[in-house]
């Protein structure tokens, strides 16, 4: 056991010297002051260390005493999770009004799970190998409420995910550093989830015991067998981010944006509507108001892909500003070990994170703290790194247990004064590969989601032509393209206009512009809050896409005929095209071919007088 005196504290951090024989390690949990409140090694120096402490250090002072094993920071892993809220640390929480668990807890009690085993004894397993499932005891069945500190928050956890009724087995893994051949596993039963089950005599000779849960360095990413090319993207059911700036299933993603212009909005639309199995949610020093809206929502929706609930596909992680600071810093890490862990069970996990910059904040704050020399805004020298290091984390992997499983990151970020030159949104850029600008220029304008065509960009979307031609779209990459020219040109056009005037500008101008309108209001808008809209599926943003594109070619031809630009407005089939993203659901996409159709019939008309009067008796009918 290392000990240490504290003899300095400042907030969050303190300094102790280490009492003789210890040897502390940087980033070693320690428990620190008579309440034993979690805190991590941050620097070492002759027999100084420094400690920033995730609990509130409220009474503690000079004289008292923390202490350490030597083993770093870890947060328990394991079939616990899913459905569940918990804090930066990963202990479980009821719900915001009790933001705080237990000073000192280190972890939510022992939950008990249904085990089945799934290897037998003289079995030889590899690390990362699935040796059985775990599944949540019904819903009415006896649920153990384990022992210890916190074993109410655990159970009351339980309830605000009240969803492990019909909640699906989920496989138990060999840690990433266990291996060997059974010398015995459990009989099929309910266990607590940190009871060892599994009995292996490793390659050295030594035995070690398995449980369905297993601790894992908070700060050490989960290994692999190989990182593997991206090769398809992330469907997120946002039209604006899926056909214009797609990120990979694995890729990573940023979302900068002023105050107000929709980043939460979005991110929860993301969490409910990406095609992810799992969704890790971290709500990182954002008010606590605004996360108590993802809190009471989220064990209320139905995912639409399985019709259960959708908390039964997500795990929240929740660290409002009014929680303690470091514990925010390490939320993240907390967040993404997650993700990690549901990947090597072979499945697709997306992590929002929101925000990334109050996380950056925790940082300057105890950088801040310590002393050390400020860089850029404030913030310390190796805010890249870490931005670097978080972001690294997103790939499409070969698991361990050899089958396949993705980590996507997408992560808000506020810039103060919606600048984005600032530090945490010019260093994101470097590590990003998609990057979706909100506008506050849009988001006044009600125009959501305010993603801004010109600002945000994709640079894996030219790969993903492929995919989209298998979902029925081949022609993707170059409406795409039309898409983004027209909304060019709509920025150049709109300048000019407000010097000359619009009507003075040539036709053909003209028509770009209400070209580019219809882009936006036909296919960009989006509400979240609309219950045909707030998803849609590739197939039905396919059927938009070309309609959209046909309408322009249509408009093209009828005003290279002589036709007036704006003309169109007046058309019925420019309105049903403005109205469809709301009208037609995702079961319905027959109905496009009669807009179709219907807007045909409607630019014959406008081409042939004659044809008029046919059109007119169609549209009637
Ligand atoms: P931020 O997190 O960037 O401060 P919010 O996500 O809280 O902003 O959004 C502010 C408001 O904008 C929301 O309360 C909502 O009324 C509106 N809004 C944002 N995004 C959308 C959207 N996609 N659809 C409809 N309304 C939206």
């Amino acid at each position: 056991m290392n000990r240490a005196r504290i003899h300095w504290i400042s907030g969050p951090v303190l300094r102790a010297r280490a009492e003789a024989g210890a040897a502390f390690a940087m980033r070693e949990a320690v428990r620190v002051g008579p309440r034993a409140l979690l805190g991590e090694v941050v620097r070492l120096q002759g027999d100084e260390i420094a400690v920033q402490v995730y609990e509130d250090t409220t009474g503690l002072a000079p004289g008292m005493r923390l202490e350490g094993d030597g083993l770093p920071l870890a947060i328990r892993l394991g079939p616990a999770l899913l459905g569940h809220i918990f804090d930066g640390l990963l202990r479980p929480l009821a719900g915001l009004d009790t933001a705080f668990v237990d000073a000192g807890m280190r972890r939510g009690a022992a939950r008990e799970f249904d085990f089945t085993p799934a290897v037998k004894t003289g079995d030889t397993l590899t690390a990362g190998q699935v040796f059985g499932q775990a599944r949540a005891p019904r819903a009415g069945e006896s649920q153990g409420e384990g022992d210890g500190p916190g074993a109410a928050a655990a159970s009351a956890a339980g309830m605000a995910g009240a969803t492990d009724g019909a909640a699906r087995p989920q496989p138990c893994l060999l840690p990433p550093d266990a291996a060997g051949v059974v010398l015995q596993v459990a009989a099929a039963g309910r266990y607590p989830d940190s009871q060892p089950l599994c009995m292996l005599r490793q390659s050295d000779g030594s035995e070690r015991q398995v449980a369905m849960s297993h601790d894992w360095p908070v700060r050490v990413p989960r290994p692999v067998r190989a990182r593997l090319p991206a090769g398809a993207p992330l469907v997120t059911g946002q039209r604006v981010l899926d056909s214009l700036f797609p990120v990979a299933l694995g890729g990573k993603a940023a979302i900068p944006g002023g105050f107000g212009t929709g980043k939460t909005v979005l991110l929860e639309a993301l969490a409910k509507g990406s095609r992810a199995d799992v969704i890790v949610y971290l709500g990182c020093g954002e008010r606590g108001n605004e996360l108590a809206g993802v809190l009471e929502e989220f064990p209320q929706l139905v995912d639409p892909r399985t019709g259960g609930p959708l908390m039964q596909r997500t795990v929240i992680i929740a660290n409002t500003s009014n929680m303690p600071v470091a514990a925010r810093e390490a939320s993240i890490y907390a967040a993404v070990t997650v993700a990690e862990y549901f990947r090597d069970q072979g499945l697709d996990v997306a992590l929002m994170a929101d925000s990334t910059s109050r996380w950056a904040e925790a940082l300057r704050e105890v950088s801040g703290r310590f002393g050390e020399l400020p860089g850029e805004g404030g913030y310390p020298a190796y805010l890249a790194s870490r931005l670097a290091d978080f972001y690294e984390r997103a790939a499409v992997v070969e698991t361990l247990g050899a089958g396949r499983g993705s980590v996507t990151l997408i992560g808000a970020i506020s810039p103060p004064s919606g600048d984005l030159s600032e530090p945490v949104t010019s260093h994101t850029k470097r590590y990003v590969r998609a990057f979706w600008t909100l506008d506050a220029k849009r988001a006044q304008a009600r125009f959501y989601p305010a993603v801004h065509p010109l600002q945000s960009y994709a640079e894996d979307a030219r790969g993903f032509a492929g995919w989209w031609a298998a979902e029925g779209n081949g022609e993707w990459l170059t409406l795409r393209k039309r898409f983004l020219t027209l909304l060019d040109e709509q920025a150049r056009l709109e300048r000019m206009a407000r010097i000359i005037g619009k009507d003075a500008l040539p036709l053909r101008q003209q028509l770009a512009l209400a070209s580019a309108e219809l882009i936006n209001d036909a296919f960009l808008r989006q509400s979240a809050f609309s219950e045909v809209d707030r998803v849609c599926s590739p197939a039905r943003q396919g059927a938009m896409m070309r309609l959209v594109a046909k309408f322009i070619d249509h408009a093209e031809a009828a005003v290279t005929a002589g036709l007036h630009p704006q003309q169109l407005a007046s058309m019925k089939s420019l309105r049903a095209l403005q109205r469809m993203g709301e009208e037609i659901a995702d079961d319905q996409l027959g109905r496009f071919a009669e807009l179709e159709a219907a807007m045909d019939r409607e630019f014959a008309a406008l081409a042939s007088p004659q044809a008029t009067a046919e059109a007119a008796d169609a549209t009637e009918r």
